[in-house]
């Protein structure tokens, strides 16, 4: 039987691309395998925004060559980011790939894939190959993988490709092409068949998802929020990433008004000194950032706010360092992504003068500092609270626990109980008495499942020897 294996890097574009594969192969007639030794195809979903995404990528190449080695039947295609900036060399330097497909080139992939589904039906059945291959079952995915079991909860919606803002660090326009913002008609019926495959959250993704406007009618992002959150059968609802400059009072309305919206704002500020973002061609100053965030504090109150931060980026003093270090103090993020910064072949700040790496990995430690007190406090609020949240598989950490994220997307960890993957997969939020915090999220114990966010729970049966206080009985 044919099976395709598709490991996801980098951020949430290529999740939806991944989404998008998976489901052009299903149509295929290909089944889904989590396991990269099974599979027939082997897709790799790359990124290059940081130079370590593009050490991985070309890592996990070699990687999955030795599966090749194993059986020449199975093909291994790289895509995404990486595939799109390297097109012409990678095969040179990866000679195993046996295709490349660009940013621009999904279609292109699927097609492939239906072209290639009859090959492995005639080439079953080649019992020294399939030996070979079961040798190799330690080839686990390191990046995310569509084809596990609980994919279907959480579906990632393109609503606008590509990026014209230029940021200049950033390869993004480079690979993706710039702003192409699709009809909205065509997100909500990807949003509605999404919903009849059970997908329990939506996710609206693009680099800039907040200027959205939709070619024909000009409608803006706050439209199609309202549109979606009006989908019948919709749980919950998400979107990433916002750009400060387009952050708009009519969107902050549109945000506090909807209740299936997840209470999450991912916000990226960069950086917190003015000389510094304006190099970084970001468009906004620190005060314009303060104010938007005023602007949504009056109508979501008590949602975390989120961002993504840079040090190192070439010239910055310790004096913007520790304008940065003020700010994060000021927003106490509930989360922040941080970055050492990366030259990217082609983008202006490449050719700047650069900050030393000892200099840089020593500013990121000093920023985590102040970032991990904001996230620690914003966890905190939760201890001895029971939280729902949306079940992501076991931890990758300790498989004998479960791993969800919680509205605001905060990691909570608890035992399965008695949970079964097959109850999981239909009842997809757990509750979870908060016992500990951390700076990574929070654990607990699980009280109950649900089929949806906002459905009664039903308790979990108990193994009621593992309850009883043992010391206490003598
Ligand atoms: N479009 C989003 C925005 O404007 O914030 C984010 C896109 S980017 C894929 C995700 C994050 O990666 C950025 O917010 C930035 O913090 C980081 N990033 C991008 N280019 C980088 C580089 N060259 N070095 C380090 N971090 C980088
Ligand atoms: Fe990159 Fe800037 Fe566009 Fe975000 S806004 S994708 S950081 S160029």
């Amino acid at each position: 039987m044919a099976s395709i294996y598709i490991e996801t890097f980098g951020c949430q574009m290529n999740e939806a691309d991944s989404q998008y594969i998976a489901n052009r192969a299903s149509a295929s007639g290909y089944s889904m395998t989590g396991n990269a030794a099974e599979a027939s195809v082997v897709v790799i979903n790359t990124c290059t925004v940081r130079e370590g995404a593009e050490k991985r990528a070309y890592g996990r190449m070699a990687h999955f060559k030795s599966l090749k080695a194993a059986d020449p039947r199975v093909k291994l295609v790289v895509c995404g980011c990486l595939a799109e900036q390297d097109r012409d060399s990678m095969q040179g330097r990866a000679p195993y790939v046996d295709a490349v497909f660009g940013t621009r080139d999904l279609a292109r992939l699927g097609d492939a894939l239906a072209a290639w589904r009859d090959d492995y039906d005639d080439a079953a059945g080649d019992d020294a190959a399939d030996e070979l291959r079961r040798a190799l079952d330690p080839l686990g995915g390191h990046g995310d993988c569509v084809g596990d079991a609980y994919a279907h909860v959480r579906a990632f919606v393109n609503v606008q490709r590509g990026c014209s803002y230029y940021c200049t660090y950033c390869i993004v326009p480079y690979v993706r092409g710039r702003f192409d913002n699709r009809p909205l008609a065509d997100v909500l019926a990807e949003c509605r068949l999404a919903l009849a495959r059970g997908a329990r959250e939506l996710t609206l993704v693009g680099q800039t998802v907040n200027a959205y406007r939709e070619p024909a009618t000009g409608a803006d992002f706050a439209d199609l929020l309202e549109a979606v959150a009006a989908l019948e059968g919709l749980d919950r609802l998400t979107f990433l990433t916002s750009h400060p400059k387009d952050y708009t009072a009519k969107l902050a309305a549109t945000m506090g008004s909807l209740p299936a919206l997840n209470p999450r704002f991912h916000l990226p500020v960069q950086c917190g000194s003015d000389p510094l973002l304006r190099r970084m061609n970001r468009k906004y100053t620190v005060a314009q950032y303060r104010e938007k965030i005023a602007l949504f504090r009056q109508t979501c109150p008590d949602w975390a706010l989120t961002t993504d931060l840079i040090v190192a980026f070439p010239g910055e003093s310790e004096t913007d360092f520790a304008a940065t270090l003020a700010l994060c103090e000021e927003m106490a993020f509930a989360q922040a992504f941080m970055f050492v910064y990366s030259p990217r072949r082609g983008t202006p700040a490449a050719h700047w003068e650069q900050i030393a790496p000892e200099v840089g990995n020593e500013r990121l430690r000093r920023l985590a500092d102040v970032v991990d007190r904001g996230v620690r406090a914003w966890h905190e609020r939760k201890r001895g609270t029971v939280v729902r949240a949306l079940v992501q598989g076991p931890s990758r950490k300790d498989q004998s626990k479960l791993a969800a994220k919680t509205v605001d997307n905060v990691t909570v960890v608890a035992p399965f109980e008695s949970l079964t993957q097959t109850q999981l997969q239909t009842k997809p939020w757990i509750d979870v008495r908060v016992d500990d915090v951390f700076t990574w999220g929070v654990s607990g114990r699980v009280l109950g499942i649900a089929e949806r966010y906002d459905a009664i729970r039903e308790p979990v049966d108990r193994d009621v020897r593992a309850t009883i206080d043992l010391i206490a009985l003598r």
